[in-house]
């Protein structure tokens, strides 16, 4: 009877590792969710991606029932290794922009290419390796700090997980925490700021080291001391890498190589923020005026 009983407790076990299991896993599929509707080329090989230099030629994309294509004939090319700083109001096609790059979607006409690859081409598991995310509000799974940054990477190091945290300013906070990296984090475990699990998903994109980036900058307000490390950590995290960040922190956007304008599904500006500052009545000068005063685009605390 014992026996008995000690299964059955080993299986209710099983199970709820099963179960937590499956939870992480919906939330990583939350965002991939659009992969479903993309099937792979027949014979799609995978991407190669060296230098991340990313193009789009003449592209039309439109959502479905939506009527009116979102972007018509657009085409940019973003150069090998440049940060590019997407900006515009809500609803003008910056998260659109970012994830046709990660073929969540296939265009209507046009390509969208990677170091010459179109993406539609390519194997969608190759593409998703080629290509880092920090999203807007990074998910951690119920599992210790260090299992966390190193998600997706089962081989690395401890020495390399803890040089993805410095560089990205997460042993800052580790210090603070009783178990250091091995703390458990997530609903059931440490709670952390929006701030620091920003953090930790930069540390886990550095870790990944692909050679594109696309991370989606915080819109909660930060103290001035997340603020200053999350900046440094872009920094870090993007030297070397094509990064494209769709930006709401005028500390954000200055240090970018080039900015994008989106309007109605249009680029109606690029360049960088001195630039686009000169021109007067331009659309990211009157952007940013009306954004600074709403709190939309928030002024660093310097
Ligand atoms: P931004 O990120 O600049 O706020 P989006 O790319 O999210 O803009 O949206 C651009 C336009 O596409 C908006 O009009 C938005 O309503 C529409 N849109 C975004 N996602 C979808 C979707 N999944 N289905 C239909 N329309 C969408
Ligand atoms: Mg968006």
């Amino acid at each position: 009877q014992f026996l008995i009983t000690g299964y059955l407790r080993d299986i209710g076990q099983h199970v709820r590792t099963i179960q937590r299991t499956v939870n992480d896993m919906d939330d990583v599929l939350e965002f991939r969710e659009a992969d479903l509707q993309i099937a792979d080329a027949p014979g799609a090989r995978p991407i190669v991606v060296s230098a991340g230099r990313i193009e789009f030629d003449n592209v039309t994309f439109g959502y479905e029932g939506a009527g009116r294509a979102l972007f018509r004939n657009l085409s940019v090319v973003i150069e090998p290794g440049q940060r590019v700083g997407l900006v515009g109001h809500s609803g003008a096609g910056k998260s659109t922009f970012v994830k046709l790059v990660q073929r969540f979607y296939d265009v209507q006409e046009g390509e969208i290419l990677i170091d010459g690859q179109n993406v539609a081409d390519v194997t969608q598991e190759s593409l998703r390796h080629a290509i880092g995310i920090v999203p807007q509000e990074p998910i951690l799974f119920h599992r210790s700090l260090a299992a966390n940054i190193a998600y997706g990477q089962p081989d690395a190091s401890a020495q390399e997980i803890e040089t993805a945290a410095h560089l990205a300013h997460v042993d800052r906070f580790v210090a603070g925490l009783p178990k250091g990296y091995e703390t458990l984090v997530g609903e059931r475990g440490i709670k952390l700021s929006g701030g620091e699990r920003q953090r930790v998903a930069i540390a886990r994109a550095i870790l990944a080291a692909t050679p594109v980036l696309i991370l989606d900058e915080a819109t909660s307000s930060l103290d001035s001391e997340s603020e200053l490390y999350i900046r440094d950590a872009i920094e870090r995290l993007s030297s070397g890498r094509t990064t494209l960040v769709i930006a709401h922190r005028l500390s954000t956007i200055r240090q970018m190589d080039r900015i994008l304008v989106f309007d109605e599904g249009r680029i109606v500006e690029d360049g960088v923020h001195a630039e686009l500052m000169a021109r007067p009545g331009g659309v990211y000068r009157r952007l940013l005026e009306t954004q600074m005063s709403t709190g939309e685009i928030v002024e660093a605390a310097e």
